[in-house]
C-alpha cells in the first residue's frame, strides 16, 4: 500500500522524553555529537545564513533554516530571560525536516528538549577538541535547564566527573545537584563565580539574562583554560568580560550569525576567529599548547538542529515512537483542493 501522502510523523514531548530514556542520556548524547561530527565534516555542501531573529524588549523568537541538498530543516526557537518568572521556560523550540525534491514535511518534532541535547553535544564535541585532554573539572555557572545537560554531555564525551556549580539563586545549584545524584559526579556549589573557577580546566557559562552581563571576568581566567560560553547569544546579551577574548584563540559555529549574535559582537568584525567545523574536520589545529585559552562562543547554528532532527528520525523509524499527524491536505486529485472541502461537508450529518 502507498503511504499516506496527508501524515506526517510528529514527535511531541512525552514521545522525545520516551526516546531518550529508551536510548539512555548520555547514550544519546555521544552518537547525537557523532551526527553533529558527521554534518560538521560536510560543513560545505549546507545552505547556511543567520538565524533570521524578531527581537522585542523582553526577549527573542528566531528561524533556524538550513539544507544539505537532499533534506531541509528549520527550527522554532525563542528566548526570553524573564519567562521562569512566571512559570514559562526561557527556551523553547520545535522543528522540521522536509524533503527537498517535493517540499513535504518528513518531520515535525518538538524541539525544546532536543535543544538542551544538542547544545550540550556541540558544546562536548567542541571541548573534545580544544579542552586540556587530562580535564576533569568543569565550573558551570547558571544552573538552570540547560545545566544538567551540559554537565552529562562532558562527562560522556570528555570524561569530567567534578562539578563546581555557581548560580545566583542558590536553588538552582540544589536542583542540579539533585538531579544528577548518583550520575558519577562529585559536586561543589560555589558562593560567587570566582569561587566556582578554583581548580577547574573547563568553563561553562550558562546563565541568562538579556543585556551585557560579566559572568567572567579576566583576572579569574587563568593560563590553559577552556571557556564554553553558551549564554550569551544574542545582540546585547554577552556573559564574559572582552579582556578575555583579546587573550583567547576563538572557535565559532558560523561567523556571520556569531560576529551578530556571540560574545565576539564586543571585538571589531573582522577579528580572527576559528569555524569549529574546520578543526572538525582537520583543517585547522584545535588546542596546541597547555598554556592556550580556548573559547567555544556558542550560539547555536541551524545545522547542530538539523543534525539532531537527521538522528531522531532515524531512531522513531526504529522504535515507532512518533504519532501520525493529519497535516497536510490530500484531495484525491491534486488540484482539486476545493473539492475535497465540498466532499467534507457533503459527509457531514444533517443538522
Ligand atoms: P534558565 O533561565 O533555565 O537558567 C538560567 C540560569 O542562569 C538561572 O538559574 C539563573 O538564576 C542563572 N543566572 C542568571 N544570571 C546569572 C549570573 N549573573 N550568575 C550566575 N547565574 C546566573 O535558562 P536556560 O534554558 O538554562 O538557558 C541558559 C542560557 O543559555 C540562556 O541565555 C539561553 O538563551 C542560552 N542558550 C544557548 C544555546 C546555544 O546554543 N548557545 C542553546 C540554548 C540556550
Amino acid at each position: 500500500m502507498l503511504p499516506k501522502l496527508n501524515i506526517v510523523p510528529f514527535v511531541s514531548v512525552d514521545n522525545m522524553m520516551k526516546l531518550i530514556l529508551a536510548i539512555g542520556v548520555e547514550r544519546f548524547l555521544i552518537e547525537l555529537a557523532g551526527f553533529i561530527e558527521a554534518d560538521f565534516r560536510r560543513w560545505e555542501l549546507f545552505d547556511k545564513t543567520p538565524r533570521v531573529a524578531s527581537h522585542s524588549k523582553e526577549g527573542v523568537i528566531e528561524l533556524m533554516p538550513t539544507s544539505d541538498g537532499a533534506v531541509y530543516g528549520f527550527k522554532y526557537v525563542n528566548g526570553h530571560p524573564k519567562n521562569t518568572r512566571d512559570g514559562r521556560q526561557t527556551v523553547t523550540a520545535f522543528g522540521v525536516l522536509a524533503n527537498v525534491s517535493n517540499g513535504y514535511p518528513l518531520l515535525l518534532s518538538e524541539m525544546t528538549i532536543l535543544t538542551a541535547l544538542r547544545t550540550a553535544a556541540t558544546s562536548a564535541l567542541a571541548a573534545k577538541y580544544l579542552a586540556p585532554s587530562s580535564a576533569r573539572t568543569m565550573a558551570l555557572i547558571g544552573n538552570g535547564a540547560q545545566a544538567e545537560f551540559q554537565a552529562l554531555a562532558f562527562k560522556a564525551l570528555v570524561g569530567v566527573n567534578r562539578l563546581r556549580l555557581y548560580d545566583i539563586d542558590r536553588s538552582a545549584s540544589l536542583k542540579c545537584v539533585r538531579n544528577l545524584a548518583g550520575l558519577g559526579f562529585d559536586f561543589e556549589i560555589c558562593a560567587t563565580a570566582e569561587e566556582a573557577l578554583v581548580g577547574a580546566e573547563i568553563v561553562t557559562t550558562v546563565t541568562a539574562d538579556k543585556r551585557y552581563a560579566t559572568i567572567l571576568t579576566d583576572n579569574m581566567v587563568g593560563a590553559g583554560i577552556h571557556i564554553n560560553a553558551v549564554g550569551g547569544d544574542s545582540p546585547g546579551k554577552t556573559e564574559l568580560h572582552a579582556d578575555i577574548l583579546r587573550r583567547s584563540d576563538i572557535f565559532v559555529e558560523y561567523p556571520p550569525q556569531t560576529r551578530i549574535e556571540g560574545e565576539i559582537q564586543q571585538l571589531p568584525p573582522d577579528y580572527p576567529v576559528t569555524e569549529l567545523w574546520q578543526v572538525v574536520a582537520g583543517e585547522a589545529p584545535g588546542r596546541r599548547d597547555a598554556g592556550q585559552i580556548t573559547l567555544f562562543d556558542s550560539v547555536g547554528f541551524a545545522i547542530e538542529d538539523f543534525s539532531a532532527l537527521r538522528y531522531v528520525r532515524e531512531q522513531i523509524e526504529r522504535t515507532r515512537l512518533y504519532d501520525e499527524l493529519d497535516l497536510l491536505a490530500d484531495p484525491d486529485e491534486p488540484r482539486d483542493l476545493f473539492g475535497m472541502l465540498l466532499r467534507a461537508q457533503a459527509a457531514q450529518p444533517a443538522a
